[in-house]
């Protein structure tokens, strides 16, 4: 989508400092970080939120949440743990409308908060 700030990062119009890529989806730290490390997962096909997906988009999804534990190896952070955040719509906090989950982890002594 023309006017999307992840599309625009994705193809390398915006910078982002991306810790892992391939055909599906891209991972890059966040610009705002929320944890001591705060990276975002996001499927290279611009979806809304997960308001919006549809039965097709299964395959997507499954490997966006197959890559969360390679990415955080990766980060250093799969053996102490971390969250997995989705927010959709609006009320949520979703800021950017395309999809993404946010990888969060790296605290010494635990997340400050919990949902
Ligand atoms: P949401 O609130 O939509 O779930 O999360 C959007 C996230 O994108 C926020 O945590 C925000 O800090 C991050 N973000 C917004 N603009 C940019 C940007 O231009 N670059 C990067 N790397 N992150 C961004
Ligand atoms: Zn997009």
């Amino acid at each position: 989508m023309a006017d999307c700030i992840f599309c625009k990062i994705i193809k390398g119009e915006i910078p982002g400092k991306f810790i892992y890529r391939d055909d599906q989806l891209v991972s890059f730290y966040d610009i705002n970080p929320k944890a001591p490390i705060h990276v975002l997962i996001v499927p290279v096909k611009h979806l809304h939120s997960l308001q919006e997906i549809k039965p097709f988009d299964k395959e997507l999804l499954g490997s966006l949440l197959l890559k969360v534990n390679v990415i955080a190896k990766k980060l250093g952070i799969a053996k102490d743990g971390y969250k997995v955040v989705i927010n959709n719509g609006q009320v949520s906090g979703q800021l950017v409308f395309h999809l993404h989950m946010h990888l969060l982890g790296g605290w010494k002594e635990g997340a400050h908060w919990q949902v």
